[in-house]
């Protein structure tokens, strides 16, 4: 890719502009743009995309974006000392990437997005890629702004996201992704490929949003998953005593010695509309 781009080398880039790791932004660099290439692949073709990045840093995934033929990126980096890099590769590209000084957790995404079909790619910071999952997934408008989120995230992360009833990984998260979207795992990615190594494998997240999702409201449902999996090895009738116990399961036709792992994503829909 730095051949087919003509852009330097990512070490080299950081070099130049003393972009040493923080651990406070989560920072852990890609700097093998044949992975780079693998991450953005996995989002579908790419060709005349708008495209959403988080957490560009050096801009490794970003050049890759832009090589594979996405018409705009619009990059949100927290750490000011690696916009001179980003700067250098909206000059190589004119007009198709903007660079957005700020937290993620603070912008919003769907006004930026402004009517156009967005792909999100990310290699997130841990941090925060919890909480931008679970806000992209939230909305009360759905269909939401982005047509896929291609994520990475710690393992562990990546296996609750796509976590199904019966699955150890199973929880809040699970429900609410298999609630509105299609999740898989994509591939894992060794600490060894990042600079600095993490202390954990990744993996790539791949989500889209179902378009006919459960009738259900968001809030409703948070309220059931927070009860039931707060305890999850008690028995629902326990768990869920303070949304309406025994009373509310049998409304749902829900065994109340049932635990919270055993439930269907479709049953806690059903146990949220009735609240
Ligand atoms: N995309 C680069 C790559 O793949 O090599 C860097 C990924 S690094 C894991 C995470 C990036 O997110 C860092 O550049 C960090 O500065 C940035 N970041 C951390 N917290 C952020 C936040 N709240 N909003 C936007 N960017 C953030």
């Amino acid at each position: 890719m730095a051949a087919l781009d003509g852009l330097p080398p990512l070490r080299d880039v950081i070099t130049r502009y003393e972009l040493d790791a923080k651990k406070s932004l989560g920072q852990n660099f890609i700097l093998d743009l044949n992975l780079t290439q693998k991450v953005a692949r996995t989002a579908g073709s790419l060709e005349g995309a708008t495209v959403f990045e988080i957490g560009p840093g050096p801009g490794g995934l970003t050049r890759t974006i832009l090589a594979l033929g996405a018409e705009k990126v619009v990059a949100v980096e927290r750490d000011a000392r690696c916009l001179p890099a980003l700067a250098e590769i909206g000059a190589h590209y004119p007009g198709r990437l903007e660079v957005i000084e700020g937290d993620a957790l603070k912008t919003d995404f769907e006004a930026l997005a402004d009517g156009r079909p967005v792909k999100i790619i990310a290699n997130l910071p841990y941090n925060v890629g919890t909480q931008l999952l679970v806000n992209w997934l939230l909305p009360r408008q759905w269909p939401p702004f982005w047509s896929s989120l291609t994520l990475m995230f710690q393992k562990e992360v990546g296996q609750r996201i796509v976590a199904r009833e019966g699955d150890n990984h199973y929880g809040r998260l699970g429900v609410l992704c298999g609630w509105r979207a299609d999740a898989h795992m994509a591939f894992d990615i060794p600490p060894q490929a990042f600079t600095p190594p993490p202390k954990v494998t990744s993996t790539v997240v791949h989500l889209e949003p179902r378009m006919t999702p459960l009738p259900c409201d968001p809030d409703k449902l948070e309220r059931v998953t927070l009860a039931a999996f707060g305890q999850r090895r008690k028995m629902l009738r326990q768990s869920v005593k303070s949304i309406g116990g025994e009373a509310l399961l049998a409304r749902a036709e829900i065994d109340p010695q049932r635990r919270a792992e055993t439930l269907s994503v479709e049953e806690f829909c059903r146990i949220a509309n009735l609240l």
